[in-house]
């Protein structure tokens, strides 16, 4: 099959050449032919072998040579013959982290946590190749109506935000503010803050944002906290969501009113940040850290998103795999970015 790899870490040594085609050596393997994979930042760390931006952190890939890409959609070509969860040709999405259903995260629902569990695409190979080999538990059909695009962000990006909202119990009518709301998980951020019927404030410039319908947009940078403050008659945001890290932490913090949940999980500009902890208390501020989502959670975001959209800003090829990457990190990008494989 041809697939994107490298022996040593960084996007120069990116290739896109033949790789050996995956075989079925357990009863329980799926084979999928990849249709389209969502590019995320763990791809780009996954490659340069770094945990985040200015972090020395580092992130270690397996087996070498290494074919990243994490949040995979495609079709079944073969089956194990002990698998009876899909059949060959359905159309599927994959659960991009190992789980072992046994320990104690995975049996309260928390198989993202799973003590011997590992991100598909970061312990084991992922999905920048024509075919991927992984196990039944981690396959799952999607509704016949939604586009390989929509598949391509269930695993990532609608998966973080739809957990992320369930742990900081945003509830009707709540204001919530989104910084980076055109991102790839803030996009899915302002639609499920929809239709949890809160407030929903999203920060952005970028004109097609009225498309997903926030209640306010904010695209002047300039003094985000007032403009929140006369939004809300004083208020202040009862959740905010910072995904971005340091950059707007500031910002972030002096947005939340009395009780407010400070949500984060990334930390794209950054992951050292300053906190006046009587600012925490006197407000009672929760900061809350969140990362991927369970299986019940992945089932339902599946199920939710015959109601979602995602705004595409390129498809790349297989062979643009780099500029795909380094896409992610472009001036002028302006929505999603995905890989196409035929
Ligand atoms: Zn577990």
């Amino acid at each position: 099959m041809k697939a994107a790899f490298f022996y040593k870490y960084g996007l120069e040594n990116l290739q896109v050449r033949e790789y050996p085609d995956p075989q079925i050596t357990d009863s329980n393997d799926v084979i999928i032919k990849t249709k389209m994979i969502g590019v995320n930042p763990i791809d780009y760390f996954t490659v340069t072998g770094k945990h985040g931006l200015n972090t020395d952190q580092l992130l270690e890939s397996k087996p070498i040579p290494h074919i990243p890409g994490v949040e995979i959609a495609g079709v079944v070509e073969k089956i194990g013959n002990k698998v009876n969860n899909v059949s060959v040709g359905d159309r599927v999405v994959v659960y991009n982290r190992y789980y072992d259903s046994s320990c104690v995260f995975c049996r309260s629902g928390q198989e993202m946590l799973c003590i011997n569990g590992g991100l598909i695409g970061v312990v084991s190979n992922g999905g920048f190749a024509q075919y991927l080999k992984t196990r039944a538990e981690n396959i799952f059909v999607i509704p016949k109506d939604i586009s390989w695009n929509m598949a391509a962000s269930l695993s990532v990006n609608a998966l973080t935000s739809y957990h992320c909202l369930n742990k900081s119990n945003l509830k009707p009518n709540e204001f919530f503010l989104i910084f980076g709301a055109t991102g790839g998980t803030g996009q899915f951020a302002i639609q499920l803050g929809k239709i949890r019927n809160a407030n929903v404030m999203a920060i952005s410039k970028k004109k097609w944002i009225s498309d997903f319908q926030p209640d306010l947009i904010i695209s002047n940078y300039s003094d985000i906290p007032l403009q929140v403050k006369e939004y809300t008659h004083n208020k202040m945001a009862d959740v905010v969501l910072n995904s971005l890290g340091k950059d707007t932490w500031n910002d972030a913090i002096s947005c939340l009113g009395t009780n407010g949940r400070l949500m984060t999980f990334g930390v794209l500009t950054g992951n050292k940040v300053e906190l006046n902890l009587q600012t925490l208390y006197f407000k009672q501020l929760q900061i809350i850290g969140s990362t991927g989502g369970g299986i019940e959670e992945f089932k339902n975001i599946i199920d939710l998103s015959k109601e979602l959209k995602v705004k595409v800003w390129k498809e790349f090829s297989l062979e643009q795999s780099v500029e795909a990457l380094y896409g992610l990190f472009d001036k002028k990008r302006d929505g999603r970015i995905f890989i196409k494989i035929d």
